[in-house]
């Protein structure tokens, strides 16, 4: 069983453990760009579905009544926050990369120990491992 954490030692930011291979900051770093470059096309592909919605407001809204044209807005709108948020993510992914060359990204702020390649990959913006993760929410 785990021990519980020692407090004398909480609030000190722990030195890192290990040290990451060239081999494996090539890894976060490939997971990274894929990530982005995924985030990118999701990007694109809302902002085309953007656009189309507003061709289609400007083009065929003779017909339409008011609820129409709320409905339209109201997705317009869902649209462009999703953008949003996506934009959002795209640029922690680029603020994880330049952290990367920095040699400060992927530790865990907690116990020091590297955060595995794959969270990184799904949680760009992770700052602990899953087991202190864990242990934060439990709390
Ligand atoms: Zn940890």
């Amino acid at each position: 069983m785990a021990k519980p954490a020692d407090t004398r030692t909480a609030g000190r930011k722990p030195a890192p453990k290990a040290t990451r291979s060239t081999a494996e900051t090539e890894k976060i770093r490939a997971a990274l760009a894929a990530r982005r470059d995924e985030l990118r096309a999701e990007y694109d592909q809302t902002l085309s579905e953007i656009t189309e919605l507003q061709r289609d407001r400007l083009t065929d809204s003779a017909g339409d009544d008011q609820a129409d044209t709320g409905t339209k807005t109201l997705e317009r709108e869902q649209e462009i926050s999703l953008a949003n948020s996506i934009l959002e993510r795209i640029t922690q992914v680029e603020r994880a990369l330049e952290r990367l060359d920095e040699g400060g990204y992927g530790w865990c702020e907690r116990c020091g120990n590297p955060i595995p390649v794959e969270r990184l990959a799904a949680f760009p913006s992770a700052t602990q491992c899953v087991t202190c993760k864990q242990l934060e929410e439990r709390r």
